[in-house]
């Protein structure tokens, strides 16, 4: 059985150019199918020189995929980065599908070595915890008031288009900046 891509349904992956990777790439949507084994890390570099696309949120992040191997659905996790997106795994080989710029997305972050602990909850909750780290040493740095002003800025603009947060980070990147 030839490997179908999870997305595009009809097209064939095929092994990227001249590497002895397992790796598996759709020429059509330039998603990525890595196998459970295959060395993760080492893999980095030469899926970074295949996809120069930097950003993810590609059409096909929102769609269901299916295993190349002929597992069924893809289960999908949550990637909480700026934009956030989606990575979705075989329950039964533990292959994992990027598409096309999440794999850039994660590349340079520590996601890379504990990518399978996405599925798991537990690594969901650490991951919050070291957001309030995060937020307790913004509160040392800049002291209660500003930080307390930040963080109800923050909640506001959550609630706003993209445009809407756009403009308003635009601006107070202009005011703070000024003279
Ligand atoms: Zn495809
Ligand atoms: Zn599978």
């Amino acid at each position: 059985m030839q490997p179908a891509c999870p997305k595009c349904r009809d097209v064939t992956l095929e092994h990227p150019e001249g590497r002895a990777s397992r790796l598996l790439r759709c020429p059509t949507c330039r998603g990525t199918w890595m196998p459970k084994d295959e060395a993760r890390l080492e893999a980095v570099g030469s899926l970074l020189d295949a996809d120069s696309t930097i950003r993810p949120g590609t059409t096909e992040d929102g769609r269901t995929g299916l295993c190349p191997l002929g597992h069924g659905i893809l289960i999908r996790a949550k990637v909480d980065a700026d934009p956030g997106f989606y990575l979705e795994r075989c329950a039964i080989c533990h292959g994992i599908w990027f598409d096309k710029g999440e794999w850039n997305a994660l590349a340079q972050s520590h996601l890379m070595e504990h990518l399978d602990e996405l599925w798991d909850p537990a690594f969901r909750h650490r991951n919050r915890q070291s957001e309030a780290e995060v937020q307790a040493s913004l509160q040392r740095e800049l002291g209660p008031k500003v930080f307390e002003a930040l963080e109800a800025l923050a909640t506001h603009l959550a609630e706003r288009s993209p445009r809407q947060k756009s403009a308003a980070l635009a601006y107070l990147h202009q005011r703070v900046n000024r003279d």
